[in-house]
């Protein structure tokens, strides 16, 4: 993630700072010095880097039992929201994907165990009053992880148990219904929690329109992928394409603009070879300043995300993120077709109407 800094790492994981967490940390540590002076602000902010420390471990609890599973994570990054780390995928076997997702509230529940036990005592009060320093530090911070394993235990996506029970439920249901239903319980949840809110604490609202969408946003993406389980990125993607030539100039690309209804265009040498992808974003920044013979080259975005035209259509698009468009290459690095948010739109819808339409074409050679 950009704007983060690296505290260590632990195991091949690094461990890293978003600068906005560190903003939050001044706030807090400004705040709490304005209303009690120095002891204040450095109880707030010892408090606080306290429950963020707990926040990584139960990231690290994902992780670790993740690596058991053969998936690694490369980083966990701190945000003012929490902990995210970088799973590169979820197990797909539900009792695996279970445990990876009870890992994390699990390691808080064992520290506020911890903790009561060495405090001799729960102090329910502490739940209510995390932010009283009177109550001592020890007791609020086993209250908040009890917070935390509760409130990630919230049976919606993305928290955690969403994804327990969208694992318990494949267990013996087909993965597709499962999240289905998971989605639904998740999007139930997320109403009840955002009409508890009305009538109380504002921050609900915000939380549960957050776990609405998110929960919207998972069960679309994992039925995509459910979907096109069994194509490959050929199946999908968009071979009609004009591309434009690397030594083309403005007039060419504008032309080109004109003529087709592309929003990204492959920008290709000679051979073939794939240099990048041209948006109409980029073109339309071009005509601001350069002239007609002007060559279009420097305009166009190097290292474009690619995946081979054989690669499983289903992980594809778990990967595909916020990119606008993916080059699909063939075993020599020439550029075959296109990804675009549009060509995996019409797959899924295809893939949904008629399963075996792609899988059949393909089995006739
Ligand atoms: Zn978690």
């Amino acid at each position: 993630m950009r704007w983060s800094l690296t505290l260590g790492s632990f195991k091949g994981t690094a461990v890293r700072i978003h600068v906005t967490f560190v903003l939050l940390l001044a706030w807090i540590g400004f705040s709490a010095y304005r209303s009690g002076g120095w002891e204040a602000a450095r109880d707030s902010l010892l408090f606080i880097t306290l429950i963020f420390t707990c926040v990584v471990l139960h990231e690290f609890g994902h992780i670790l039992t993740a690596r058991r599973f053969g998936i690694v994570s490369t980083e966990v990054t701190l945000l003012p929201i929490g902990g995210v780390a970088n799973l590169a995928h979820m197990p797909e076997k539900p009792g695996q994907e279970l445990l990876v997702a009870i890992a994390g509230p699990m390691v808080n529940i064992v520290i506020a165990f911890a903790l009561f036990v060495a405090l001799g005592a729960f102090q329910p009060e502490a739940l209510t009053r995390l932010d009283d320093p009177h109550l001592g530090l020890l007791p609020r911070l086993a209250a908040a992880n009890l917070f935390l394993a509760v409130f990630n235990m919230i049976p919606a996506f993305p928290m955690d148990g969403g994804r327990v029970l969208r694992a318990a439920l494949a267990l013996w249901l087909d993965r597709a219904k499962a999240t289905r239903i998971a989605a639904s319980v998740g999007q139930m949840f997320a109403f009840a929690l955002g009409f508890l809110g009305l009538f109380g604490n504002p921050l609900l609202v915000f939380i549960a329109i957050f776990v609405y969408m998110a929960a919207a946003g998972e069960a679309q993406m994992t039925q995509a992928s459910e979907a096109t389980r069994g194509l490959v990125v050929a199946d999908a993607m968009e071979t009609r394409i004009a591309a434009i030539d690397w030594g083309a100039d403005l007039a060419e690309a504008v032309d080109i603009l004109l003529a087709t209804s592309q929003e990204e265009f492959p920008v290709v040498a000679g051979g073939g070879r794939f240099m990048g992808l041209l948006g109409r974003a980029d073109i339309i920044e071009a005509l601001k300043s350069e002239a007609r013979s002007a060559p279009i080259a420097p305009y166009v975005r190097r290292s474009p995300p690619t995946v081979g035209a054989t690669a499983p259509l289903d992980k594809t698009i778990e990967s595909f993120g916020e990119a606008a468009a993916i080059g699909v290459l063939d075993e020599d690095g020439a550029l075959v077709g296109l990804l675009t948010r549009q060509s995996l739109a019409e797959i899924v819808l295809i893939a949904n109407l008629r399963p075996d339409w792609r899988l059949a074409r393909r089995g006739q050679g």
